[in-house]
């Protein structure tokens, strides 16, 4: 599929995301137009905050069904539709006494809510949210983290960029061990941060570069990612992969290159 312009959805919420910055490493890259837009979720209607709240995910291991919310909760997600910082509020997973503590929405049904904005096929709409995405893999029945749904709207979580791909074994340990000698974990956080991504991480702008480059080459080729560690695009299992081939190799493989080469 051609693409003419892409337009990126803010979330303002993570500041530490250069939003600007990642527009001009889109249209340098791609030689295509880049226009910025807020959040989109501070414009959802009644109709949409409500179907916001049924995607809510509160048992991982249950295929999607509907949420059926109760006041408090749509009146909740207004709030979070106008002010996203409120996210940084919720339950975190690494504080959760249980899952259900922890706000999750179905990627797949957040892709429905926002497929109105495609009116043109050949502009491709990337929101950026903090809220926390996942989808069920049929593979081990149960949902997953996700940071980048990827269709047109394109969503990438930010959230889901820091819960997605695993940390070290020895993190979530020492993790344990702290938390169990009723101890923060600021801590294992530093002693861990060249492996370990965390919420309002500077590095996130650079990070997002290659989820938005997934789409792209998702939209281009059918296929979002490459198994190359060494290339930007690589679909990373682990934090330390991720930071890898987006901080220290920051660069496409020669397949990937080629393909976007002769785009041009
Ligand atoms: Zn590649």
């Amino acid at each position: 599929m051609k693409i003419k312009k892409i337009i990126l959805y803010k979330e303002a919420a993570v500041p530490e995301i250069n939003t600007s910055q990642l527009a001009d490493f889109l249209s340098n890259t791609l030689s295509i137009k880049v226009e910025i837009k807020d959040n989109i979720f501070k414009e959802f209607t009644n109709e949409q905050i409500k179907n916001l709240s049924k995607i809510r995910v509160i048992d991982p291991k249950r295929t999607f069904q509907e949420y059926d919310a109760n006041d408090e909760e749509i009146e909740f997600e207004k709030k979070l539709c106008l002010d996203s910082s409120i996210m940084d509020t919720t339950t975190k997973i690494e504080n959760a006494q249980k899952i259900s503590d922890v706000l999750m929405y179905d990627g797949f049904e957040l892709q429905k809510i926002l497929r109105h904005l495609n009116t043109d096929d050949k502009v491709l709409h990337v929101i950026i949210t903090n809220r926390l995405t996942c989808t069920y893999d049929e593979r081990d029945f149960r949902y997953h983290a996700r940071t980048v749904i990827c269709a047109n709207p394109t969503i990438i979580s930010t959230s889901g960029a820091i819960e997605a791909p695993a940390k070290p074994r020895e993190y979530y340990f020492e993790v344990m061990n702290m938390k169990s000698q009723g101890l923060g974990i600021d801590s294992v956080k530093e002693k861990y941060k060249d492996k370990v991504l965390d919420y309002h991480d500077k590095r996130l702008t650079k990070i997002l570069e290659g989820f938005v480059l997934q789409s792209i080459f998702y939209h281009i080729t059918g296929e979002p990612f490459c198994e190359d560690l060494r290339c930007k695009i690589n679909n990373a299992h682990w934090q330390k992969d991720l930071l890898f081939s987006q901080l220290e190799i920051d660069e496409l493989c020669q397949k990937h290159q080629e393909i976007l080469s002769n785009l041009n």
